[in-house]
């Protein structure tokens, strides 16, 4: 499996780290895992043609994670060629409680994009799935699992694919549930948005209690995401904060890094 980050930042971009998303490949297919603001172009950028996505997880519908949701659903399905939406195959979307009407919500009920949504002929375009906890997909070369955290009432992901896992916690705060999930992962992909416990605003995870959650799940390695612009002058604080804890190799993501899993 191969891990691109997207963005590794929040509702606040940097120049190094801008609104969530993980483009995450198997020897079989690519897919989504979150859709901020400006994915699609990123997609682009990073030389993924978006013809390749017909699947995507979302962990929560907070902004930074999902404002590109809406413009996958028009990209995929519009035809340059006629003009017309004429969506080809199905679009699977994987998410929390409340994807059935999110998506409903914005396709339906902003006037000037309705047209639009009635020429989509949704019905057998999307295929959307709410997941709570457990394993929600077996087939085409990975299985999913999830499991509800503490924030949003959203989920943390684990992906695995030929004998190698990765776990997205998505946004939250220090979670049972999550550590639950990623045992023994080769990668997990953790939230922290705050070097300490002084600076951490919201339901969120810092540095500081970090490196128990890591080594409690005994993971692989660990890669830290979602990092608000405080963070930026404290990256080598950070990782030794964690490393108190956690004597696995511990990587700082950034928007475009690739990760071999
Ligand atoms: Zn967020
Ligand atoms: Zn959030």
């Amino acid at each position: 499996m191969r891990v691109q980050f997207l963005g590794a930042g929040t509702i606040v971009p940097t120049l190094k780290r801008s609104y969530s998303s993980i483009l995450v490949e198997t020897s079989h297919e690519k897919f989504l895992v979150d859709i901020g603001p400006a994915t699609l172009y990123k997609l682009y950028r990073s030389g993924t043609n978006i013809e390749e996505i017909d699947q995507m997880l979302l962990s929560h519908f907070h902004v930074d994670h999902v404002a590109d949701y809406l413009p996958l659903i028009h990209t995929k399905a519009f035809n340059p060629e006629t003009g017309e939406m004429q969506p080809k195959g199905t679009l699977t979307i994987y998410g929390p409680r409340g994807l059935s009407q999110f998506t409903r919500d914005l396709l339906e009920n902003v006037s000037p994009w309705k047209s639009v949504a009635d020429s989509l002929g949704c019905s057998g375009y999307l295929s959307l799935h709410e997941v709570t906890e457990g394993v929600f997909k077996n087939g085409s070369g990975w299985v999913g699992a999830a499991t509800p955290v503490q924030h949003a009432g959203g989920v943390a992901y684990r992906i695995e694919s030929e004998g190698r896992s990765l776990t997205y916690s998505g946004d939250t705060v220090p979670d049972e549930n999550l550590i639950r999930l990623a045992k023994q992962t080769d990668l997990l992909i953790h939230e922290c948005s705050f070097p300490n416990e002084d600076l951490l605003v919201g339901l969120h995870t810092s540095a500081s209690k970090l490196g128990e959650i890591a080594a409690k799940t005994d993971c692989g390695r660990l890669a830290i995401t979602h990092l608000y612009p405080v963070c930026e002058e404290k990256i080598d604080e950070m990782i030794e904060t964690i490393q108190r804890d956690y004597d696995g190799e511990v990587v700082v993501a950034e928007d475009y890094m690739v990760i071999d899993v």
